[in-house]
């Protein structure tokens, strides 16, 4: 019978062993950003030390070439860290996802030890786009996380030293292409002749900014035009949107779409154009697990951090779809100063400090021992489950 108090503490020391590795790879992912489905250095790098690390690798899942799932041990539980290592346009790390990444390769190759001990599998899955399009939805709605028994994620956030936060809620959302066509014609020669897409554009804004006083509070409805016509004198025969909404509510949510694709339909009966929509991004609300936010809670009070009541936040992360469809829970650990922003150049720049490297290193022994905790007692995923089911 393995001693599972040793077991811990092997797990954690293993994360301390590989430090250097892993300040030098998010380093280099912070340094050589890459955006959404264009991450193929970092999903290279990450699967390239989880392999000299045991662990097999399948990589392009999904039908996503910078996605991946690695595996290491057999049978049940099987225990899941999920990783992001996605950066933004322009601005770069500027959510911090190269602490994300290692960090999630870390906890894995730190849980062999749990596998090898106690038995069962520690999966690690790279999981691309998760600031645009989104990853995981397509994963998750593949079947991708079937054989998996609890998963969970660390991310960075701008608080005090030794602040932690876990099993917050977030934002549903949905965003959508609208694209309308009508017909050209010369502004001042035949303007009569022509049907005007941008007009249909605008009716859409203020059809919604009409909206707005009758939607829940927690409403977001945002987007910009990404097509205003071509010529300024010639009629625009195409024009497009892009918008998403937001609620802490699916349901609700799935009404307010409704309505934004009644007046996205009323847009071109208005100005006789045809309408085409495109959903392109389909981010599920967090459903955070009890029993793994209380396992996670209490690991991370016994590393000396103080947890945050859970709060939800009023952003948008493709984790909620696979929260949806099991057990999990996400924590964050405050590693960069109060008062920064996320996705700003200040975040991007905080993301490679002595402090936030050090917050990576800690989230992952966070996450190792919780890993440890989940192999080590089959009841406690068992109670996750049954939560999971009945919620
Ligand atoms: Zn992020």
């Amino acid at each position: 019978m393995a001693d599972e108090g040793e077991v811990k503490r092997r797990v954690v020391a293993a994360v301390d062993d590989l430090a250097a590795d892993l300040i030098a790879l998010s380093r280099r992912l912070h340094a050589n950003p890459e955006v959404a489905f264009q991450e193929r250095q970092a999903a290279a790098w990450l699967t390239e030390m989880l392999e000299r690390h045991g662990f097999t690798v399948e990589r392009g899942v999904a039908g996503l070439p910078t996605a991946f799932i690695a595996r290491y041990g057999r049978d049940r539980p099987a225990v899941a860290v999920l990783s992001e290592y996605d950066a933004l346009p322009e601005v770069g790390h500027a959510c911090g996802h190269n602490l994300i990444g290692p960090s999630a390769v870390a906890a894995g190759i730190a849980l062999r030890a749990a596998a090898d001990a106690l038995g069962g599998t520690v999966m690690v899955y790279g999981t691309p786009a998760e600031e645009l399009g989104g990853g995981k939805p397509v994963m998750v709605d593949q079947g991708l996380f079937k054989d998996v028994d609890a998963a969970m994620m660390f991310h960075p956030y701008p608080g005090e030293e030794k602040q932690a936060g876990c099993g917050g809620g977030s934002l549903a959302l949905r965003a959508f292409d609208f694209t309308y066509r009508g017909k050209p014609a010369h502004s001042g020669f035949a303007p009569w002749e022509g049907r005007n897409a941008l007009d249909a554009v605008i009716l859409l804004f203020n059809a919604v900014n009409a909206m707005r006083q009758h939607v829940k509070p927690d409403v977001r409805i945002h987007g910009i035009i990404t097509n205003g016509g071509q010529v300024f004198n010639i009629v625009p025969e195409e024009a497009a949107c892009r918008l998403a909404l937001r609620s802490f509510d699916t349901a609700y949510l799935l009404e307010v779409t409704e309505r934004v694709e009644e007046a996205a339909r009323g847009a071109a009966l208005a100005t006789g154009t045809e309408l085409e929509t495109r959903l392109f991004m389909k981010y599920d609300a967090i459903k955070p697990n009890p029993t793994l936010v209380r396992l996670i809670s209490d690991n991370l009070r016994a590393m000396g951090f103080t947890v945050r009541d859970p709060r939800p936040t009023s952003a948008s992360s493709d984790y909620g779809n696979v929260s949806q469809v099991l057990p999990s829970a996400g924590f964050s650990m405050a590693t960069h100063p109060p008062g920064i922003n996320f996705h700003t150049p200040e975040f991007a720049e905080g993301a490679a400090t002595e402090r936030a490297l050090g917050g990576m290193l800690e989230a992952a022994k966070v996450m190792a021992a919780v890993g440890a905790d989940l192999l080590a007692d089959p009841g406690l995923v068992a109670r996750a489950r049954e939560e999971f089911a009945v919620s």
